[in-house]
Formats: C-alpha cells, structure tokens, sequence
C-alpha cells in the first residue's frame, strides 16, 4: 500500500481528494478492515515524513472544497501540528516517557508474569480477538485506522492492565507512521494523562458499530476503568521560532522528519547535501523492517530529488545509525555550516543535539529551518486541541493556503 516516495505521496492524494468533504466527515470513523480503506486517505506515512506537506494538503483540499465541507479533514490534518507544538513546549513529557520505558523494559526482564502478557500482547495472542486482530494488522501492514488506534490503546491500558509506554513502544516500532509526538501524546491522551483525568474508554458496543460487526467483545473489556493518573508537571519550554540561517556556504541535512527539500525556501543553495534517518534510535530494541524500510526509502526518494534540485553533491548516511560520519564530510568538504530542516523533539532532535555538542569544539554549527506552516500553528499548542482549532481559518488566510 505505501510506497515512500513522493510520487506515491501525490498519487494518493489526488485519488483520496474527491472524498475528502462530506463523505470523509461521515464515514471516517468506521474502520471497514485492511481490504477497505476508502473511508480515509491512508496518509499519514508520507505526510509524517513530509513526501507531502501539511499546507499542500490544505491548499489542494480547498482547491477542490469549501472550507465547511471539508473542515472535518482539515481539522485531523492540524491535529498533528497540535501534538508536535504541544511536545516541542514540554520536552520532559519526552524524556519521561523514554526513561520510564527504559525502565519498563528491565522490569519485563525481572517478572516473568508480566513478561507473559506483554508478549502476548504484542504476538496477538491475548484471546480477545479484535486486539489480536489489530496487533497482527499492525505488525504486517505498519498502518492502522485512527479508531482502531484508540481501542487498540485502551484495552492495552485499562483491560490488560499494561504499562501504556510498552505499547506507545510498539506502535512506534511498527507505525510507518511512528512519530513521537502523536504516537506519545495520543497514548498518553487514551489513559487521561494528556487532558487529565479524560480517558478513552473502549467500549464492545461502539467496537461492533465501527467496525460493521467484524468485532463484538461482549463481556471481554474492562468498560469502567479510572484514568491513570500522575504527579509530575512538565516544565514549558519557549519555542526557538524565526531562527536565522547562515549566508557561508552550507551542507543540507536531510532526515525522516522533512522530506521536501524542494519545497524549503533556502536563500541560497547548499554546497551538498546529506540524508540520513534516525529510525535506529525510535526504541530500545529498534523499530520492525517495515518501519526501517519506509524511512530509509522516504528519505533516499528526498535526497535524489534534492540533488536534481540543487545540483551539488549528496551523500548517503541511511545506511548508518549513528550521526557521526556527517563530521567526516564536514571536514573532507570543509564546510563546517550545516543546515536542516527542523528537527521536532524526539529520538533525532536528541541524537542532533548530542552531535551538536560533541562537535562545537570543531566549529561545526547546525542552524534549523523552520516551515512557516509550524512557526504559525505551534504556539497555538499550549492547552486542548480547541484553541488551535479555532484558529485554522486565520492560519489558513495567513500561510495563503485558500
Ligand atoms: C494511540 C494512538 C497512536 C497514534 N500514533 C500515531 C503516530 O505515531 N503517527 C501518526 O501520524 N499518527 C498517530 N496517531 C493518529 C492517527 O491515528 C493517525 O494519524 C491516522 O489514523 C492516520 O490515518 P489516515 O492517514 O488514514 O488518517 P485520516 O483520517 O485520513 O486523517 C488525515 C490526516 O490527518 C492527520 N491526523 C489524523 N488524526 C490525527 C491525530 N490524532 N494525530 C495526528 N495527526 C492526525 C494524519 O496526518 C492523517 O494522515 C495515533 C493515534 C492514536 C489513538
């Protein structure tokens, strides 16, 4: 179904963009099975990746409905705007979720029990048929739909009593889609800890309706759970907006969070480019082949686009897990100015920042380049989805979109 280019990007979007308007708003939450797919675009692969961006989304969706038809459309479009200005202003919620997972993992080692389950869990072979359903779903395809997410999540937390960053770790595993601000912040939105004490429950009646009676697990769910609950209080970090980029030569740094090169207003052109990916740092034990293989691909579709595009030299790290061989072209080129599109917080952001340090003694600078589409959005992501949401027809007059 995915292939990780752009190309592939814009195929699809134009034979989903028909249904985009009324249809989508009424039929999206319906999960029909992996044979039908029509009822939502199936997107998310590549916009997470940026093969297609947000505001070309936006635009060619107005180009062919009016903004009240297709508003449903848009607004899960924003969704990921919400979730990835929210993370990048409370940066502990990130570095908890990576230290309590740490910790999640020696306990798995430690109690056997638990052990038990979770590999139940993740194998599908829990006996509660949908999930198991859904666990192999993923596991083959690297894509579920939106609602099967959210059941998916809270039978994990609230019926099988799992602890939610194991499976937030799953799906970043397996998502061709992992990111971590959606994946993290939408787990942690299912258990009540995103909008406290609000969680998502599962309940077998609304499992039977969207999933046209494939599913029905009467009697097998836990449909009175309490939402999890914790005391810590992320800090609020300040958005680094308007950052200015160098005017030396520069290389351009290309990676899994932004494959659009062509589409990055850059004053002047790089004297070479890099691509490399990050997806060797999205878990402990690694994200699945699939995973592994969508990245790899998305990010080499970028790179050969950005040589034709700016005709210099590339180089192709996708192979490698580390950052490191970037300071060897630094100094075989000598050009110590790197410049990349932004890195939102996550596994990459801290492999960069780390990079970063370790190289400053050897005037290797990274400058990050910021899309005005998050400029504009992220700063509204400071409480619930609502305040970006009123504010969409205001950004989309702002960025030109309409
Ligand atoms: C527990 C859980 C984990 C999730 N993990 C991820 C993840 O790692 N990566 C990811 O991209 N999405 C994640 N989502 C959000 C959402 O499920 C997917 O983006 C959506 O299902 C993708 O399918 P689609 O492209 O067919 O969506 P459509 O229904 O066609 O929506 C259109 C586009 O809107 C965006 N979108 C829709 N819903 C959301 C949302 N809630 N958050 C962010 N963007 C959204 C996507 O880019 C999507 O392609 C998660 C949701 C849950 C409940």
């Amino acid at each position: 179904m995915f292939t990780p280019t752009r190309d592939s990007a814009l195929l699809r979007f134009r034979e989903f963009l028909p249904r985009a308007g009324r249809s989508y708003a009424a039929t999206r939450n319906s999960d029909f099975g992996p044979d039908n797919r029509e009822n939502v675009s199936i997107l998310s692969p590549w916009i997470r990746h940026r093969l297609i961006c947000e505001e070309e989304i936006v635009r060619g969706t107005l180009r062919s409905h009016d903004f009240k038809s297709a508003e449903k459309f848009l607004q899960e479009v924003f969704w990921r705007a919400y979730f990835k200005g929210w993370l990048e202003q409370r940066p502990d919620i990130w570095r908890w979720y990576q230290s309590d997972l740490k910790s999640e993992f020696s306990r798995l080692d430690a109690n056997r029990e638990l052990n038990t389950r979770y590999n139940e869990a993740i194998t599908g072979a829990t006996g509660i048929d949908c999930f198991d359903f859904w666990a192999r779903e993923l596991m083959q395809t690297g894509y579920l739909h939106n609602h099967a997410r959210m059941w998916f999540a809270s039978i994990w937390i609230f019926t099988l009593k799992l602890p939610w960053v194991l499976g937030a770790d799953f799906f970043y595993r397996h998502l061709l889609d992992g990111d971590p601000a959606s994946n993290t912040c939408s787990w942690r939105w299912v258990a009540g800890l995103h909008t406290k004490g609000k969680h998502y429950v599962a309940r077998s009646s609304n499992i039977e309706k969207f999933t046209n009676g494939r599913f029905n697990p009467v009697g097998e769910l836990n449909e009175t759970p309490l939402p999890l609950h914790e005391e810590r209080i992320a800090g609020l970090a300040a958005l680094l907006l308007h950052v200015t980029l160098p005017e030396d030569d520069y290389i351009l740094l290309l990676h899994e969070e932004d494959c659009a090169p062509e589409l990055l207003a850059l004053q002047k052109p790089p004297k070479a480019i890099v691509g490399l990916h990050g997806i060797h740092q999205r878990s402990p034990i690694g994200a699945s082949k699939q995973a592994t293989a969508f990245a790899e691909g998305a990010v080499r579709d970028a790179l050969s686009r950005a040589q034709e595009h700016y005709q210099c030299e590339s180089f192709d790290l996708t192979g490698e897990p580390e950052l490191e061989p970037l300071s060897a072209i630094c100094d075989k080129i000598d050009i110590k100015k790197v410049v990349t599109p932004y890195v939102p917080v996550g596994p990459l952001a801290d492999a960069l920042d780390a990079f970063g340090q370790a190289h400053a003694s050897n005037d290797i600078s990274i400058h990050q380049y910021m899309r005005p589409y998050d400029e504009i959005c992220w700063p509204h992501a400071t409480k619930g989805f609502f305040k970006l949401k009123e504010k969409i027809p205001k950004i989309i007059s702002g960025l030109g979109l309409h």
